[in-house]
């Protein structure tokens, strides 16, 4: 197991490490009523930058694992920061994606998709199942796939292929794998077979309340897709490879927006789900921390044998890049990278130079300038 292997530059200094990518949604003219334009804008494949709300002539630059654009397609999204670690569940290795990001960024869009442009989830099952094919009958194990569904609301634990479930409670066997007695594990054997539970499924979670969009924006979806493999001679040694594929509740401070009563007590409870994600992430990534508080909360409870450790995660944020969502871009940015620098570049100046020549002149024979 300790055993050293080579791996491409930089990848083998913290096993442990969460893989952190940034995805940027296309601008929506909708959703900027001032029509202020973007705030926030990619610079290259692992660099963004956003307008310094302190002073505008100011950016903040961040950098990334990976930085995806708006122009990024999910096929894209799918083979850099998701494909790469599928082959590991099928040696019993554990891995964890999830989308993060404040509500209307683009969470469900990575990880569902429509029919048309599918997201990380059909694609990563998809590819499971081709991977499992592929496998060469010689090698001696059989291959068994089942899918799991839950739903994190209100620290409570809930089946969604069981939607009369209760909440349920999570378990730490003596291998210190984690695991939910009760939890339904339905075996699948194709695609086709896991969109028929999956779908009706994800339909449950957003009929259940009556005030859908808020609740789906308020809990944690997780779907979890087991590999069990068994080998056909003696002693049958079997390993169990666990991926799990989570839609994030929204990352907005929802203090901020007023909510009162059992609304801000969900937010609350979403907060500590989040807040304890962002420190679990945040001493794995540093390497520093004595303890990670992975029981600090239901959702990294839950996570404990499938983030950091070995592990392989990768963290997906999402933004979107209108003004009305800047203090909520800014704070997932601060979540998702420890570094970064303030450049002394107007925003708007490269905007200006991309003008035709002409209209530029004109402007600056207008006197407009005064940088
Ligand atoms: P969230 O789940 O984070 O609340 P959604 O995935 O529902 O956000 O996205 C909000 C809206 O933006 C949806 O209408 C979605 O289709 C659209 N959208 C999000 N990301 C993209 C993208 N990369 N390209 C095109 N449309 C997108
Ligand atoms: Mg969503």
């Amino acid at each position: 197991m300790a055993q050293r292997v080579a791996v491409p530059d930089g990848a083998n200094k913290k096993t442990s490490r969460v893989r952190v990518a940034v995805r940027l949604r296309p601008y929506m003219d909708n959703q900027d009523e001032k029509d202020e334009g973007p705030c926030v804008r990619g610079l290259d494949s692992q660099n963004l930058e956003i307008i310094n709300w302190r002073n505008a002539t100011e950016t903040v630059k961040y950098h990334f694992d990976a930085f995806h654009g708006e122009q990024t397609t999910q096929q894209e999204v799918f083979v850099s920061s998701v494909k790469p670690i599928l082959p590991h569940i099928l040696t019993g290795q554990n891995a964890s994606v999830f989308a993060y990001g404040p509500t209307g960024a683009g969470k469900t869009h990575t990880m569902m998709g429509s029919s048309d442009q599918p997201g990380v989830i059909p694609r990563a099952v998809s590819e499971v199942f081709k991977l499992v094919k592929a496998k060469d009958e010689d090698e001696g194990w059989d291959y068994s796939i089942g899918m799991s569904y839950l739903e994190i609301y209100n620290e409570k634990v809930l089946d969604l292929l069981s939607p009369s479930s209760q909440d349920l409670p999570i378990r730490e066997d003596k291998d210190k794998n984690i695991l939910i007695p009760g939890l339904t594990l339905t075996t699948i054997s194709s695609f086709s077979d896991f969109d028929k539970h999956f779908v009706p499924a994800s339909l449950n979670r957003t009929t259940a309340s009556t005030k859908l969009n808020q609740r789906s924006s308020r809990s944690h979806a997780v779907l979890l897709i087991k590999v069990v493999r068994t080998q056909r001679a003696l002693p049958h040694r079997q390993q169990t490879g666990k991926l799990y594929l989570i839609d994030l509740a929204g990352s907005e401070d929802n203090r901020r927006t007023g909510n009162q009563g059992i609304r801000l007590k969900e937010s609350g409870a979403i907060n500590l789900s989040l807040f304890t994600l962002s420190k679990v992430v945040d001493s794995l990534n540093s390497g520093t921390a004595v303890r990670v508080p992975y029981r600090d909360s239901k959702l990294t409870r839950l996570l404990q044998d499938s983030l950091g450790g070995s592990a392989h995660s990768v963290m997906i944020t999402n933004i979107a890049p209108e003004y009305k969502y800047y203090f909520d871009t800014f704070n997932a940015l601060n979540f998702a990278s420890k570094s970064k620098l303030i450049v002394n570049k107007p925003f708007t100046c490269e905007t200006v130079a991309v003008l035709p020549v002409k209209r530029a002149k004109e402007d600056h024979k207008a006197g407009g300038s005064g940088a």
